[in-house]
Parts: C-alpha cells; sequence; structure tokens
C-alpha cells in the first residue's frame, strides 16, 4: 500500500491506494482563502490529520505503508522540488516535515508528471510505449515517455512543456520569456481572450467560461477566438510530434470539458499542420482520469 496525496491550488486530496493504482480509501478538504495566510502549516497539517485518519478507519499501520507520494505545483530541479510561486508553499520542507512526521519515506514530485504516470500505467495510454501527456488548463504542463520509460533524469523532471516558444516576440510570460505556449493554449489564455473580447467580467469560474463558449459558439468573433486558440494549440503540439514522434498524445485538465468543441477541431488542424507525418498522425487521445490522476500517480513515483 502507498499514500498518493494531490496539492492543488484550492484542494488537497489524499488516497490510500494499492500498487496497482487502486483506490482504497480517499479524503478531500478545500483550501479556503483563510487558509492561504499560512498556508504552509495548513498543508502539513491537513495531510497529517487525514492520512491518521484513514490509517485508522483501515485499521492498518503507517509501517503498512511503502511511502508517501506527493504531486505538487512545481519544477524538480537538482533533486529537489522548487517553491510553489501559485500556492506559496515550499514543497521540499513539507516532504521533509512529513517524513520526519511519520519516519517512512516521502517523496514528491512535479503534479503534471505524476498525473502522466497516472494515464500512462492505468489510462488512456497505458498501450502506447512512445507516447505524450498534456495537462491544459491553468497552465500547460505534461510528460513524454520514450520506449514506456518517462522522460526525465533523476533529479531533473524535464519537459517543460509550457514554455516552449509558438509565438516569436509574441505575449510576456510569467517565465519572463515572450510567445510561450501557454500563453496561447491553456485555458486561462482561452479565459482572457473571451473576457477580454466580450468584455465580460474577468473572474468567472470554469463553468460560467464554458457555458459563455457554448452560447456565443456561432457567434463571429467566437469562431475567431476558438480558430486562434485551435491553431496555437496545434502549433505547440505539432513541434512535440516531430521532437519525440509519439504514438499517441493524451490531453487532461480543465480542456477535457470542452472535448465536443474542440477535439474534432484539433484533429483536423494537426493533420493539416504536418507534412512531415501527414500519413502517420499520432493518436489525440483525452485523458481517462480526471480529478484522480494526480493523486493515483503520487502513489506510483518510487524512485
Ligand atoms: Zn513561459
Amino acid at each position: 500500500m502507498r499514500i498518493g496525496i494531490d496539492i492543488g491550488g484550492s484542494h488537497i486530496q489524499v488516497g490510500l491506494i494499492d500498487e496497482f493504482g487502486n483506490i482504497l480509501a480517499k479524503k478531500e478538504k478545500d483550501i479556503l482563502k483563510e487558509d492561504k495566510l499560512e498556508i504552509q502549516n495548513k498543508i502539513e497539517e491537513t495531510i497529517i490529520k487525514n492520512i491518521l485518519e484513514i490509517i485508522e478507519e483501515q485499521k492498518i499501520n503507517i509501517l503498512d505503508v511503502k511511502f508517501i507520494g506527493i504531486a505538487f505545483p512545481a519544477s524538480f530541479r537538482n533533486g529537489e522540488i522548487g517553491l510553489s510561486v501559485n500556492l506559496g508553499a515550499n514543497g521540499e520542507l513539507l516532504r521533509k516535515n512529513i517524513q520526519t512526521h511519520f519516519s517512512i519515506p516521502v517523496y514528491i514530485r512535479n503534479d503534471a508528471k505524476c498525473a502522466a504516470i497516472c494515464e500512462k500505467k492505468y489510462g488512456s495510454l497505458k498501450y502506447y510505449s512512445d507516447c505524450i501527456f498534456l495537462t491544459i488548463g491553468t497552465g500547460i504542463g505534461g510528460a513524454a515517455f520514450v520506449d514506456n520509460k518517462l522522460f526525465k533524469s533523476p533529479n531533473m523532471d524535464k519537459f517543460k512543456v509550457g514554455h516552449i516558444t509558438i509565438q516569436k516576440d509574441g505575449l510576456k510570460c510569467r517565465c519572463g520569456k515572450k510567445g510561450c505556449f501557454e500563453n496561447y493554449a491553456s485555458i486561462t489564455a482561452l479565459k482572457r481572450n473571451v473576457t477580454k473580447e466580450f468584455n465580460i467580467e474577468k473572474e468567472i469560474t470554469g463553468k460560467e467560461l464554458y457555458d459563455f463558449i457554448i452560447k456565443n459558439e456561432n457567434n463571429e468573433k467566437m469562431n475567431i477566438i476558438i480558430n486562434n486558440y485551435i491553431e496555437s494549440l496545434s502549433v505547440g503540439i505539432s513541434n512535440l510530434i516531430n521532437l519525440f514522434e509519439p504514438d499517441a498524445i493524451s490531453i487532461g485538465g480543465s480542456f477535457v470539458y470542452y472535448k465536443d468543441i474542440f477535439l474534432e477541431r484539433l484533429k483536423l488542424k494537426i493533420q493539416q499542420n504536418n507534412l512531415l507525418y501527414k500519413d502517420n498522425i499520432p493518436e489525440i487521445l483525452l485523458a481517462k482520469f480526471k480529478n484522480d490522476a494526480g493523486m493515483i500517480g503520487a502513489s506510483q513515483i518510487e524512485n
């Protein structure tokens, strides 16, 4: 048995998971606005409390747990997970404190990499040896698998796909560069373009954005936004196809909610953009696991 944990921007999931990726027990807690003032302590307390509850309810001993794996929204470099700017929390400190508390190994990795591991082992990419997983939501993250192995080194997670350049002299990115993929093809970018063009409230929820796009799907302005979005997404994906020559690409994150509007258009655009592989375009799939992918993947990251 393992414990898998996913720490998102607004939500913490803690699960007891077997070696085959099955969830045996699960606890979830929202991160509230007031929690964010002392986010580090809140995350730590929540994890410890939930693990103790699961152990008690399942009538097991912590020593029955092989390790604790954490999916965390930051990069893994030089053997350590970095600070999460969005969350305002220190992943390495969290890992150390949880390990000290329970005295069993605690591993921590980038959240998109964990979701990719879940999709590769148990989900949409299970039967593909060379494949790519992309999570498209607030930003764009993901991972590549070459010959069934995650493309990484022991101390680096690699594949910063959200920051490949798709537009020369393009929009300024939070990373400091211009024209990054996620500035054009994330759901955040889509939201920015829709709210700006239609002059509506910028702080709308994902559901409100989706409803607004559906309602205005046949509007000419909306059509231009959608076409530009698909074009940007296909440029980034085409670059990945040429680099990795995958058999399949699976997309997760909030993008999956838009499948009816985007998926067929995206497939067509990728076909048009890929002159090199016109007869052999990889399968474009959607992730099988939704909110549990990070937690399940985190429970399978033994290094
Ligand atoms: Zn960037």
